[in-house]
């Protein structure tokens, strides 16, 4: 990304969502604006509006951030491997802007068994009804 795509980027977005999708970091748990969100409609990616979770595959999970247990169509979002905080975690990216998003974890619900624990910064939600 260029110098002037950054400078876009920190106009465009809040000082929270800039550091969670360009810098990796994570918002603080029960604090994100989702988590709570019980509306139908779709998740896109707060950078670049690429859909990436559906409403019907989110659950509660406790943990305090945004969780579901698939993502909309696979390939929009890109797993890595985080090594950081001394540990092994699987990171998930936007796959089109490369945005983070938040990590992948093994104990989510069926079906899948996935739990993709996901920042409310790093999304922006299109009620059903919008769009
Ligand atoms: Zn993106």
């Amino acid at each position: 990304m260029n110098p002037s795509d950054q400078d876009d980027l920190r106009s465009r977005l809040t000082p929270l969502q800039y550091v969670v999708t360009q810098e990796a970091a994570t918002e603080p748990p029960f604090t994100g604006v989702y988590v709570d969100n019980h509306d139908a409609g779709v998740y896109r990616c707060v950078v670049c509006r690429e859909p990436l979770f559906d409403s019907g595959t989110k659950f509660e999970s406790g943990s305090g951030w945004p969780s579901f247990y698939d993502v909309v169509e696979k390939g929009h979002v890109k797993e890595k491997s985080d090594f950081s905080h001394g540990m092994l975690r699987t990171e998930v990216v936007c796959a089109n802007c490369g945005a983070h998003l938040g990590h992948l974890f093994p104990d989510g619900p069926r079906p899948t068994g996935l739990r993709y624990c996901i920042n409310s910064a790093s999304l922006d939600f299109d009620p059903r009804d919008a769009v």
